[in-house]
C-alpha cells in the first residue's frame, strides 16, 4: 500500500479473479480494518425481476421501518444488559481522573459497547434493504433533510417527553443516522436488482389519510395509531405514512421521463469518508461498478 508498504491482512473471503479498485484502511478501537473495493463485473439489470412492484417505506417512530404493504420491521440493537453496562461505564468514565490509564480503559470499553450496537444497526439496514430491493422494482423513501425538522421528541399528551430539548437532539442523531445508513444500503442493493429508489418530501405524510387524502394533525391519534377524522379509515400510523410515501413516489415516477438508466438512485451522493484514510491502489478513471 502507498506510504505503508506491504500490509498483512486476513481476508474475509477470496479475492481471486476480481479486479481490485481501492482499499480503505480504518481503525476501530485496537483493530484495523481493510475494506477492499473490487470490480465483480456485474451489471445493474435493465429491468427489475418483478416489474411493476413498488413499496413505500416510512422511518417509524414506534418501529424501525414500516412498509406500505403493512409490514413492520423492527429490531433491538441493544440488549437490556448492554444498556445497563453502557450507563455504568459512562458513570465510571465521569469519575475517572483525567489523563489516567483507567480513564483510557473505560473509554475503550465504552467504545466497544457502542461499536457492537453500530454493527448491529448496519447489519439490520443491509438485510432490510436487500429484502426490499429484491422484492420491489420501485422503493420510495422520505427525504431525510425535511424530516429532520418535522419530527419531534415532544411525545403525546398522554405521555409527554422528558428532557425534550436534549432528547430531540439525540433522537434526531440516532434516527437520522440509522435512516441514512438504510438509504445507503438500499442504493447499494438497488444496483444489483435494478430497483429504482425514489425520495419524496416527507411533509404531511404522517397526517394525511391514505384512504381519502384528508390532512388533519388530529388524525394522528397516538404515536402508533392513525384514525382519520374525515372517514372511517384507521390503521398503524407508520403504515399509513408509508402508503402516502408510496403514492407520492409513484406520482413522481409517473411524470418523469423514462430515459434515466434503471437502478440509479436519485441522489448519488457519497458518504463522507470521515476519519478514514482512502488509499487508491491504482489511478483509475473507471467508475467503481457495483
Ligand atoms: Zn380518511
Amino acid at each position: 500500500m502507498p506510504k505503508l508498504g506491504w500490509v498483512k491482512f486476513r481476508a474475509g473471503r477470496s479475492l481471486d479473479g476480481e479486479t481490485l479498485r481501492s482499499a480503505t484502511l480504518s481503525r476501530e478501537g485496537r483493530h484495523w480494518f481493510l475494506s477492499v473495493l473490487v470490480d465483480d463485473g456485474r451489471q445493474t439489470p435493465e429491468t427489475h425481476a418483478s416489474p411493476g412492484s413498488a413499496v413505500g417505506v416510512d422511518r417509524g417512530v414506534a418501529v424501525a421501518v414500516a412498509t406500505s404493504g403493512g409490514e413492520l420491521i423492527d429490531s433491538q440493537f441493544v440488549a437490556p444488559g448492554e444498556r445497563r453496562r453502557g450507563i455504568a461505564l459512562q458513570r465510571k468514565l465521569s469519575r475517572c481522573a483525567k489523563r489516567s490509564t483507567n480513564r483510557d480503559k473505560t473509554r475503550a470499553a465504552l467504545a466497544a459497547v457502542r461499536a457492537r450496537e453500530r454493527r448491529r444497526r448496519l447489519d439490520f439496514a443491509a438485510q432490510v434493504a436487500h429484502r426490499l430491493a429484491v422484492a420491489n422494482a420501485v422503493v420510495v423513501l422520505e427525504d431525510l433533510k425535511i424530516t429532520q425538522m418535522t419530527k419531534s421528541a415532544k411525545g403525546t399528551i398522554e405521555s409527554p417527553g422528558r428532557n425534550v430539548a436534549a432528547k430531540s437532539g439525540l433522537n434526531r442523531a440516532i434516527l437520522s443516522k440509522g435512516w441514512h445508513q438504510f438509504a445507503l444500503a438500499l442504493a447499494s442493493a438497488a444496483r444489483y436488482t435494478g430497483t429504482t429508489v425514489v425520495k419524496v418530501p416527507a411533509a404531511y405524510t404522517s397526517q394525511r389519510c391514505s384512504a381519502c387524502g384528508h390532512v388533519d394533525p388530529k388524525s394522528r391519534e397516538s404515536q402508533a395509531v392513525f384514525r382519520c377524522t374525515h372517514c372511517p379509515h384507521h390503521e398503524h400510523a407508520d403504515v399509513n405514512a408509508a402508503k402516502n410515501i408510496l403514492a407520492a413516489g409513484l406520482a413522481v415516477t409517473a411524470c418523469e421521463d423514462q430515459s434515466r438508466p434503471a437502478g440509479r438512485a436519485r441522489s448519488p451522493k457519497q458518504e463522507p469518508a470521515g476519519n478514514r484514510e482512502e488509499l487508491l491502489l491504482q489511478p483509475t478513471t473507471a467508475a467503481p461498478a457495483a
